[in-house]
């Protein structure tokens, strides 16, 4: 059996849920791939893993895996991931977003689960649009874009995603872009690792609606812009602010310690507990 095979017949539901839902050329079906490869080579079971999801095109994936699997509310899969982390620490907690429902309809949770340092790992596929509703602006399309809802172009600044997770206290941040899908699958696997709230940023293209319109319905011209704007973080500390402006730092950007809350959580009922038996 080849490597492929064995992922396909271990970890999708093959039997009961596809054809999938993701248009043709979609980078999300890389990021799949790349998790589940990242996974598999982790050594956990599936028994071990559970798969939360928000809405939108991202929402999907839970669907198609073989894992304990959430759909949940929109914006709302961190705090669904929150609870099951505290109920049952063993478990391996995952949460794929997309960049609204993570940085918009979530951002609050998104800043406060990293500031709790709550052990997640968080993985945001950032198509810099609002793909299943149409195309509207989300918190990551850049200024000046059209998209259907900003026709004359898009008056915000976006978010940095990789930024904002650094700032809010995750303790590892990394990034990369679906055309680097072996390295993705890399950060992936040492985010998987990490003890603590991690945040892989992944780069995709959603072709239905930010490629046209911005001007190519290519998935391929889609890939080479990521293949060409990208920058690895070793080479990116040579250059000066000015050649990085139109780059985009891709590789491990934080990776660093500090107490997570469910353990300080164990800790404080442990020792609620033994004080109440001393009274
Ligand atoms: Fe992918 Fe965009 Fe289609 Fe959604 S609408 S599945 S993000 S290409």
């Amino acid at each position: 059996m080849t490597e492929t095979t064995h992922l396909i017949h271990t970890y999708l539901r093959s039997s009961k849920r596809f054809p999938h839902i993701w248009c043709p050329g979609c980078g999300i079906g890389i990021l799949l791939g790349a998790l589940i490869r990242a996974i598999d080579r982790s050594g956990y079971s599936k028994d071990d893993i559970v798969l939360i999801s928000g809405i939108g095109c991202s929402g999907r994936l839970p669907t198609y895996v073989d894992f304990n699997t959430l759909h949940t509310t929109h914006g709302r899969a961190l705090t669904f991931a929150t609870g099951i982390k505290l109920a049952k620490p063993s478990l391996k907690v995952i949460v794929v977003m997309g960049d609204g429902d993570a940085t918009a309809i979530g951002g609050n949770h998104f800043i406060h689960a990293a500031r709790r340092n709550v052990e997640i790992t968080t993985i945001i596929i950032n198509n810099q649009t609002y793909g299943m509703t149409g195309g509207q602006c989300s918190p990551t399309t850049p200024f000046g874009v059209k998209t259907s809802s900003s026709p004359y172009g898009n008056l915000e600044p976006s978010f940095d995603i990789c930024g904002l997770a650094k700032e809010a206290g995750a303790v590892f941040v990394g990034r990369s872009t679906v055309y680097h899908a072996r390295l993705l699958e890399e950060v992936i696997r040492k985010a998987l690792h990490k003890e603590g709230f991690s945040v892989v940023e992944v780069l995709s293209h959603c072709t239905t609606h930010f490629g046209k319109q911005t001007g190519t319905d290519s998935p391929v011209e889609m890939m080479k812009w990521q293949r060409d704007s990208a920058i690895r973080v070793e080479k990116a500390k040579e250059l000066g602010e000015e050649e990085l402006r139109q780059k985009v730092v891709i590789g491990v950007l934080v990776d660093r310690q500090a107490p997570t809350y469910h353990k300080e959580y164990e800790k404080l009922r442990a020792r609620v507990s033994s004080e109440s038996n001393a009274l």
